[in-house]
């Protein structure tokens, strides 16, 4: 093999691996879809989060840190947020204590914080933008009355009151990214006489709202007609405005959840290219598969329902607080197109795998080439954790772990760590002798030096192992 192997990437519009070759070599640039700001993030939404932050260093190794944009928005428009607001502030805001968008900033702001801790506890680097849905509400009517301009929208009258609607056969080639063709999407839905769509798929862009919804003035011209709608935009809009916005119109790397390939990706590659008038709206699209806790589909009904914050710091699975580096090594275990089973078991397991990882300065060291063919291959992680475990070198070790966001952390203590391994061992000779008591006896010395030791099993080779965490 001659040169330097280069990146490969599934692309959810081709259905296969195609080699990466950025529009701008000196601006790469890539969008994902972020989260709706009304609750505690579930560990299912740190899965796009953990693989996209993977991408993003990796880009920034082949293309150099100031040559990659990366854009992850935050929705703090939504029918659920209002809901939530009205859930926590109904009283004050009928007491008149409160505003309606006082009661909503309050819930948003609260939610993107949390999420903010949430994901830098998991490793994650800061994306270059991350714009907020209310701060584009003026650019998503510029393209709204657009996408009426050039027939692709509608005015009509719902239950509700005024929408503005994507007219989806107005676009050839729609369906073309969950690969559904509008004549099968029409056959099994009946359209009642009385809807005011004019096809099942059509999609709101912008609808009106009540008093007690969030609104803003969108004026709009229908036929010549000044229209003006005290509304709040659709979904899936904002993303087409604010990667615009900060990406342009065509860009690289459009990525997200499978669950997002449809309607919303579909209807935001609709919106933009009818918009621009362009073939596309990314080159590549890029989905990550399910995530499932203990074999389960996550659901409250089920009880199986955990935020990234309950793993990070309740005792809600497995009885114990999880740290964050352990959830992110479990995520990337897996390769990001395959279903993933978060259960107790691969926590362990990825915490026993990072008690035995080698420190070292990643300055110092170098990546190996192994572990970045890996990543070249289409992200895959569990390969590159595999070429981790054959290095030697301390230094190249951390310098590796440091392209997947995994660093084992390295805490002050006032022992060394050599120190504190050679005590374990002692400890579990006492253990191997049946010395109970010289074996706790290490136990709380060690913790009255502020280090709690954890005994578990060697997932591999099923010897008992002593894993330690410092405690403040
Ligand atoms: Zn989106």
């Amino acid at each position: 093999m001659t040169g330097k192997p280069s990146l490969t990437l599934h692309n959810t519009l081709t259905r296969r691996k195609e080699v990466f070759s950025p529009i701008d070599a000196d601006n790469v640039r890539m969008y994902v879809c972020g989260p709706t700001v009304y609750d505690f993030a579930h560990i299912g939404n740190a899965r796009p989060v953990i693989v996209f932050d993977v991408l993003f260093r990796l880009l920034r190794h082949l293309y150099g840190a100031e040559h990659v944009t990366y854009v992850r928005n935050i929705t703090d428009v939504d029918d659920k947020i209002n809901a939530r607001a009205l859930r926590d502030f109904g009283g004050d805001i009928a007491a008149g204590r409160m505003s309606l968008n006082a009661a909503i900033r309050n819930v948003t702001e609260k939610t993107a914080s949390q999420y903010h801790d949430d994901v830098k506890a998991l490793g994650c680097l800061e994306p270059t933008h991350e714009p907020r849905a209310t701060e584009h509400i003026d650019g998503m009517v510029a393209m709204i009355q657009t996408l009426i301009d050039k027939k692709n929208a509608y005015l009509a009258q719902g239950a509700e009151g005024a929408e503005i609607l994507f007219d989806v056969v107005s676009m050839k080639g729609y369906g073309a990214l969950s690969n559904r063709n509008l004549d099968e999407q029409q056959a099994g839905a009946r359209i009642d006489v009385k809807d005011h769509k004019k096809n099942p798929g059509d999609f709101v862009l912008w609808k009106e709202s009540s008093v007690e919804q969030p609104g803003w003035q969108g004026r709009f011209s229908v036929g010549g007609k000044a229209v003006s709608i005290h509304g709040r935009p659709g979904w899936h809009i904002e993303c087409s405005v604010m990667s615009k916005a900060h990406l342009g119109e065509v860009f690289d790397i459009h990525g997200g959840g499978l669950d997002l390939i449809f309607p919303h990706h579909e209807n935001e590659i609709a919106q933009s290219c009818c918009a621009h008038g362009t073939e596309r709206m990314a080159n590549v699209w890029m989905h990550n598969g399910y995530l499932q806790v203990e074999g389960r589909k996550m659901s409250k009904s089920e009880g199986n329902f955990v935020t990234i914050h309950d793993l990070l710091h309740t005792k809600k699975l497995g009885g114990r607080n999880w740290p964050g580096e352990v959830l992110r090594l479990a995520m990337l275990m897996t390769h990001y197109r395959e279903p993933i089973d978060f259960s107790i078991k691969r926590l362990e397991e990825a915490e026993s795998i990072l008690a035995k990882w080698k420190h070292g300065d990643p300055q110092e060291g170098n990546i190996s080439a192994e572990v970045l063919r890996s990543l070249l291959d289409d992200l895959n992680t569990p390969g590159a954790i595999r070429a981790l475990h054959t290095l030697k070198d301390g230094k190249d070790f951390a310098a590796s772990a440091q392209l997947l966001g995994v660093l084992p952390t390295k805490v002050e203590t006032e022992m060394s760590e050599a120190e504190i391994a050679s005590v374990c061992e002692q400890r579990l000779a006492f253990i191997r002798d049946r010395n109970w008591a010289e074996a706790d006896r290490i136990r709380d010395e060690l913790l009255a030096r502020g280090i709690e030791l954890r005994d578990g099993k060697d997932s591999e080779t099923g010897e008992r192992i002593t894993t330690w965490e410092a405690k403040r």
